[in-house]
């Protein structure tokens, strides 16, 4: 569905509480720039980005640091100074972060430093509010021990960290109400340290992360099974949240939202973003974490209690992943489809951009409507919001199906919606037309960050 026909006309609505159709209330629109940041991506950078990073032999997290030529010290400078490039070119735009731990393990034996380099780019409007895109750096051969041969990792991850430089590169030449933040992290393959170091860091710091979006595995449009499709790419997302309490589950369980984690809907915004922006491309969402029996850096992001989700191809090649390179194995260069990378750098970026330019997701969202014909949806006004939309779905249906536009209020009266058919969610809109994700009622739904049962 395309966003012009979610255009809705002015309503009237029941409530004295909401906005009547005296003046054009915000709406939700379509945007060139977007279209524009769509057909931006080059293959050429994702290209040299990629190679640059095979070059360096292995990037295994407990690799050699010291040398320039080979493991992931050198990796790690490498996109350090790419980061300083891409800053120069917008003006000093980019802060330069490399935020670490010491780490050891089941498979990190000795104490080792993980580190993550990232660049930040501040937001103009609501600095505090944080977009994080993030993909992972260092690789491995079959034996997740082994630091000394080649582990080239080309679509595993260098591929994730081509699509979040070339974001950077893209994004940083833009003015956002928020701040975006490209990070590529270290030690995923050792017990996804990295992704730790960085969700601890936002922590400690006080982001209010809305949204990470954890791009690995995004190179390969063929799958082992000889089928090729360049048109679709999965985004995992969780069904609750990670760090939920008992009480929140109980409370959850009676009243639904085992679909509507803030995730979840940060999944379907890139649905619908991919569905209005990217010709002949879709997002496939994944009611899961991640693939089966396996995980990603979004995970530490989950656990602190902050909105993630896992981009990755739509069909992998598993010869390909965490392979000694030997005749018909291992993850080289040759296994990119860059026009197909070039295509999910697209999707991150108009997400990144669309994330940062609309208003916070609403706050303090809740309904109510028992033993009525109608039903009243309620939220916190957010800075930067002209108006709000009020969306519903059938229990079952996976992507919201019914929204009405409503002006700068902060609760609105569906009339002869019966609140037990429906699933039911509120965003906010920019006087420019940019619109959130959607939230759903209670600590089920809220992008807000809760400590959680952690
Ligand atoms: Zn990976």
């Amino acid at each position: 569905m395309s966003l012009a026909r979610l255009l809705p006309a002015l309503v009237l609505l029941a409530s004295s509480g909401a906005a009547l159709a005296a003046e054009v209330p915000a709406q939700p629109a379509e945007h060139p720039e977007l279209h524009a940041l769509a057909s931006a991506p080059s293959e050429q950078e994702l290209r040299a980005t990629i190679t640059a990073l095979v070059g360096f032999g292995t990037r295994h997290t407990l690799s050699d640091t010291r040398s320039d030529k080979r493991g992931i010290g050198a990796a790690r400078r490498w996109v350090q100074t790419r980061f300083e490039r891409i800053g120069r070119d917008c003006g000093g735009c980019l802060q330069i972060l490399t935020p670490s731990q010491e780490f050891s393990g089941e498979r990190v034996p000795k104490p080792v430093e993980v580190m993550d380099v990232v660049a930040i780019k501040r937001g103009t409007g609501d600095p505090d509010r944080m977009i994080v895109i993030t993909g992972h750096l260092d690789s491995r051969a079959s034996d997740v021990m082994d630091a000394r041969h080649d582990a080239p990792g080309a679509n595993d991850d260098a591929s994730g960290v081509a699509a979040l430089i070339e974001a950077a590169r893209l994004l940083s030449k833009q003015d956002n109400r928020a701040t975006l933040v490209f990070a590529a992290l270290s030690g995923e393959e050792q017990g996804l340290y990295g992704g730790k170091v960085l969700a601890d860091y936002a922590v400690a710091h006080g982001w209010r992360v809305e949204a990470e979006l954890n791009n690995d595995i995004v190179g390969n449009s063929r799958g082992q099974n000889g089928v090729r499709d360049s048109t679709v790419v999965r985004v995992f997302s969780e069904g609750t949240k990670s760090n939920e309490t008992l009480e929140q589950a109980a409370y959850r369980r009676y009243h639904g939202g085992e679909v509507d984690s803030p995730s979840r809907n940060l999944a379907r915004y890139m649905e619908r973003l991919a569905d209005s922006y990217l010709p002949d491309f879709r997002v496939r969402m994944v009611y899961r974490t991640d693939r089966y029996g396996r995980g990603g850096d979004q995970v530490p992001f989950l656990q602190a209690g902050f909105p993630a989700v896992r981009v990755t191809e739509g069909h992998e090649d598993y010869t390909r992943q965490h392979q000694d390179l030997r005749p018909g194995y291992g993850d080289t260069l040759d296994g990119i489809d860059f026009r197909y990378l070039a295509r999910v750098t697209a999707l991150n970026a108009i997400t990144l951009a669309s994330l940062a330019r609309a208003p916070a997701p609403p706050t303090g969202v809740d309904i109510k409507g028992a033993l009525a014909t109608d039903t009243t949806v309620m939220w916190h006004k957010v800075p930067g919001a002209a108006g709000y939309r009020v969306h519903w779905r059938d229990t079952t249906a996976p992507q919201w199906q019914h929204a009405r536009v409503v002006g700068d209020v902060d609760h609105a009266v569906l009339q002869d919606v019966v609140i037990d058919d429906w699933f039911f969610g509120v965003s906010a809109v920019s006087a420019d037309g940019y619109e959130s994700p959607v939230v759903f009622p209670g600590d089920a739904g809220s992008f807000e960050r809760s400590p959680g049962a952690r």
